[in-house]
């Protein structure tokens, strides 16, 4: 049980968790008809995880359930976290979009 709580604790150390836990529960607040800004919800998130970053207490630089995906803004592979269910490019903040054609076997 003790490795449950550790495991769960170690997760919510990471930004990435937080911002995806938040915004699960504030799209639930909102299915229950309970009216929030999610903008405002997921802005002030990522702020307090910011500045939790800057003082230690958040692990920025965990590289679990990060995925390097090419970027769709820049084109370079950039690091990637789910956040709400998509994609997004930590580098710069776009969501990750598939690239129709894919050409898999282009190496450099
Ligand atoms: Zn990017």
């Amino acid at each position: 049980m003790t490795d449950f709580f550790n495991s769960v604790f170690t997760r919510l150390k990471k930004p990435s968790i937080i911002l995806t836990v938040v915004s699960q529960i504030g799209a639930l607040l909102i299915l229950c008809g309970v009216r929030i800004d999610e903008n405002l919800l997921m802005t002030a998130t990522a702020m307090i995880c910011s500045i939790l970053c800057t003082l230690g207490i958040l692990n920025s630089t965990a590289p679990a359930d990060e995925t390097m995906l090419v970027c769709s803004e820049s084109g370079e592979p950039k690091a990637h976290v789910m956040i709400a269910g998509q994609m997004v490019c930590k580098n710069c903040g776009a969501v990750y979009v598939a690239p129709e054609d894919e050409e898999t076997d282009e190496k450099g």
